[in-house]
């Protein structure tokens, strides 16, 4: 059984997650991260836990059962295309598969084995890469989301852990389908950064999107302009994390960590280096200890550039997660091993280098804006000045 401070959840199963081979979302990226930690002995096997299935029961929590069953006969191909498009699945965003219940009951589960160690006090932190899916709905599929991971877990943690759980979303989309499914329930909150979706799906993350109801405070979002460089983008995270967490003092910390704020990332338009994935982890580590006795579960998200940011990206959590500190190159026989297959050339550093694109025109209009966004978000929560 586990006896280090922190879990990798992890299985080569995790790849049934697969849409087709145009697809850009591509768990071959858990593989690379995996294969990164391995190769630098940052995990080792006593840190790995299989995940185990997520069961219908468990899914329901959040899922209408119809829709469960509409996933499982589609992954079975047995249902019809109508059908399938009411669920919203069978689009182009989010294509039918074979077995595709099983494989997101996996990712689902992967997540709730995180938890479990996690709030039964096994490890203090845990990662599942392979979950993060934070589109999903309660009834239908979306942006390459078919279970909702992540909103299973926090009805999960309150049921059986009676837990508060303050959810952090760093992917560059809006985190909507956990907001939407906590909207009215004052013991989650829910924290979105992400780039505004007046241009970007899936278009919600509105400032005035705060909760409804008994919840109504307890959701907040910061909407980031397009090409949002690493500076601004860090001042949003650092405040409202710290804001946030200082306002509702969680039991336990659940963060979403999409790879796709980078400049690099080719869904998305924000304009970001590998330096916000070093400081990322370090505050929401310290969060996690300040307010949480150190619960902190992390798992991964979008990310869309799968060779030379996600895997650096999410190894950084891991590191942080054991206090190892961050080498200056990435181990040349990982670059040696997968540069055969990668359509671009693999980095050799942690860090990104200067220059990697032109100056931003609008920088300094972008920085106020954010700025001003962030302001607002946090209004309600600050203490008033008369
Ligand atoms: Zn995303």
């Amino acid at each position: 059984m586990k006896s280090k401070d922190t879990a990798f959840i992890y299985s080569p199963l995790f790849q049934q997650y697969k849409f087709n081979n145009d697809h850009p979302f591509n768990q071959l990226r858990v593989e690379l991260t995996y294969d990164l930690l391995r190769k630098m002995n940052a995990v080792n096997d006593h840190d790995i836990v299989a995940p185990r299935m997520a069961t219908i029961d468990e899914l329901a929590l959040v899922h209408d059962r119809k829709y469960i069953q509409a996933v499982e006969l589609a992954g079975h191909g047995k249902l019809n295309e109508d059908e399938a498009l009411n669920y919203g699945i069978g689009t182009e965003d989010t294509p039918i598969f074979s077995n595709m219940h099983e494989a997101s009951s996996l990712l689902v589960g992967g997540t709730l084995t995180a938890v479990d160690l996690v709030m039964e006090g096994k490890v203090l932190h845990a990662a599942n890469f392979g979950g993060g899916l934070h589109h999903g709905f309660r009834g239908k599929a979306s942006g390459f989301c078919i279970y909702n991971d992540s909103s299973v877990a926090i009805r999960y943690m309150q049921e059986k852990y009676h837990a508060r759980v303050l959810y952090i979303d760093t992917d560059a989309h809006h985190g909507d389908g956990v907001q939407w499914t906590f909207y009215d329930d004052p013991n989650v909150c829910t924290l979105s950064i992400h780039e505004t979706g007046r241009y970007l799906f899936p278009g919600t993350g509105n400032i005035t999107e705060r909760g409804a109801g008994k919840g109504y405070g307890y959701s907040f979002n910061i909407p980031l302009d397009a090409f949002t460089e690493d500076e601004s983008w860090l001042h949003a995270y650092k405040t409202s994390i710290e804001e946030v967490a200082a306002f509702f003092k969680p039991d336990v910390i659940l963060t979403q960590n999409g790879a796709d704020a980078h400049f690099y990332d080719p869904l998305t338009h924000l304009a970001s280096t590998m330096s916000i994935y070093h400081e990322i982890p370090k505050i929401a580590h310290e969060i996690a200890h300040k307010y949480c006795n150190g619960r902190w579960i992390a798992v991964g998200g979008g990310g869309y550039d799968i060779w030379r940011v996600v895997p650096r990206a999410w190894s950084l959590i891991w590191l942080e997660m054991n206090n190892i500190p961050v080498p200056s190159n990435l181990p040349e026989n990982w670059i040696n091993q997968w540069q055969k297959q990668a359509p671009v050339t693999l980095p050799t550093k942690w860090h990104d280098s200067e220059g990697m694109y032109k100056p931003i025109p609008r920088k300094a209009e972008i920085e106020e804006k954010n700025a001003l966004t962030v302001e607002k978000a946090l209004h309600s929560i600050r203490p008033s000045k008369e």
